[in-house]
């Protein structure tokens, strides 16, 4: 391709950068909010169907740009409603991305790296090891065609989509620039008009991007937790070494804190794995540590993947788990497992990773010699 034909994706663009591009073409910037509905509230993707649009202006259109959505590999349905579709970004990996109903409720799961280079040891993207950072194109992609399949986009009544959680393949905070972006997107009335409290970006504890996004966005934190005390927080999500507990906490508090909606609280994930984390005493030291910071605690029950070494606890010590956290005034709430017929469920999301890591080939070599078997089978693109 010479530059002159590399056109512009106008589904990543937010209001502003949309503007600009008007302007660069030498067009009325207001053309960008004509197209921003067309694309978001509508699905359209060309610039035939955009009829309160110049056709002087859409022949101009389809030459320097286009609107371009992540390749759609399949889209899996499972028997409780839940949807994965598995998408092919840029990079050549894949990516994954869930819909989980709930009653009036619809939640949209976005993946926002492809694979993740922090390496929780009880988390199947990890093992992937790291691809690339997803494009906004691509990330609020995810968004655009999960609306479009269900022919329910925002311009129509009864929304599919009602929540986005960033808690898809990737840590978003490592990808913080376009996931910004995206989640402004998600939320412009231009866009896709969800309110920041359904607007969720779920973080492993990247502190220093925590303290960034304070004053440039207002949306719903969650943090995964999963261990109560620094020893075993840096064996179970290694970025804690860099970044401890009580660093974690403070950023915690720094964004919490400057919110005007002094009611919202943070949520925190801890994922239950048997015999490790999942003890009186783990209850006891999260009362302890939590004690000062406005949250509700999800619990979240390890959902195995092969090769994993762990196990998820009985449904008796999930509830003795989330009963201490009750008794001491922790709104506590065990996730319901959802589309795990399509491994769909979270931490079982793994895509296609074209692993610059070379982690997955250890994880592989691993497995392959603890068990003296089969290889475990790990999904990367063939090569
Ligand atoms: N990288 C971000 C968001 C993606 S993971 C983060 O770590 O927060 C979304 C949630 O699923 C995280 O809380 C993650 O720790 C959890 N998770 C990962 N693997 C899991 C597994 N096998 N079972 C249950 N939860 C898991
Ligand atoms: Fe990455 Fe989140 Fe998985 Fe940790 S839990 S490896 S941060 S995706």
């Amino acid at each position: 391709m010479t530059a002159e034909t590399v056109k512009t994706n106008l589904l990543g663009l937010t209001q502003s950068k949309l503007e600009e591009f008007f302007i660069s073409i030498g067009e009325k910037k207001f053309r960008a909010q004509q197209v921003m509905k067309w694309i978001h509230h509508f699905g359209v993707d060309n610039f035939d169907e955009m009829s309160n649009v110049s056709k002087a202006l859409r022949e101009r259109l389809k030459v320097c740009a286009e609107i371009r959505g992540p390749e759609v590999v399949s889209c899996d349905f499972s028997a409780d409603g839940t949807r994965k579709w598995v998408v092919r970004v840029a990079s050549g990996s894949c990516v994954e991305t869930v819909y989980i109903p709930d009653g009036k409720r619809g939640t949209l799961c976005v993946s926002s790296q492809a694979g993740c280079a922090l390496d929780c040891s009880f988390c199947s993207t990890g093992k992937q090891g790291f691809n690339s950072d997803l494009t906004v194109a691509e990330i609020i992609g995810q968004v655009w065609l999960a609306a479009k399949s269900f022919n329910n986009v925002p311009a129509r009544s009864d929304r599919a989509i009602t929540n986005v959680v960033m808690m898809g393949m990737g840590e978003p905070l490592l990808n913080f620039d376009n996931v910004m972006d995206s989640m402004n997107l998600m939320m412009d009335d231009l866009g896709y008009g969800l309110s920041k409290r359904r607007v969720t970006l779920s973080t492993s504890g990247v502190v220093p991007a925590m303290h960034r996004m304070v004053g440039l966005t207002d949306v719903s934190l969650a943090v995964s937790l999963h261990a109560p005390n620094d020893a075993l927080r840096n064996e179970l999500v290694p970025i804690n070494k860099k970044y401890p507990l009580k660093e974690l906490l403070a950023a915690i508090h720094d964004y919490m804190s400057t919110l005007s909606d002094k009611n919202r609280v943070v949520t925190i994930e801890y994922t239950l794995l048997k015999g490790i984390n999942d003890q009186p005493e783990h209850a006891e030291q999260m009362i302890a540590l939590l004690r000062d910071v406005p949250c509700k605690i999800n619990l979240i029950p390890f959902n195995p993947f092969p090769g994993s070494g762990y196990e998820r606890p009985s449904n008796n010590a999930i509830r003795r788990f989330q009963v201490m956290l009750l008794e001491k005034g922790f709104n506590t709430t065990v996730r319901k497992t959802r589309g795990d017929d399509i491994d769909a469920a979270c931490g079982q999301l793994v895509g296609q990773v074209q692993d610059r890591t070379r982690r997955s080939a250890r994880y592989r070599d691993q497995q392959q010699q603890n068990s003296g078997a089969e290889p475990v089978k790990v999904m990367g693109m063939a090569s």
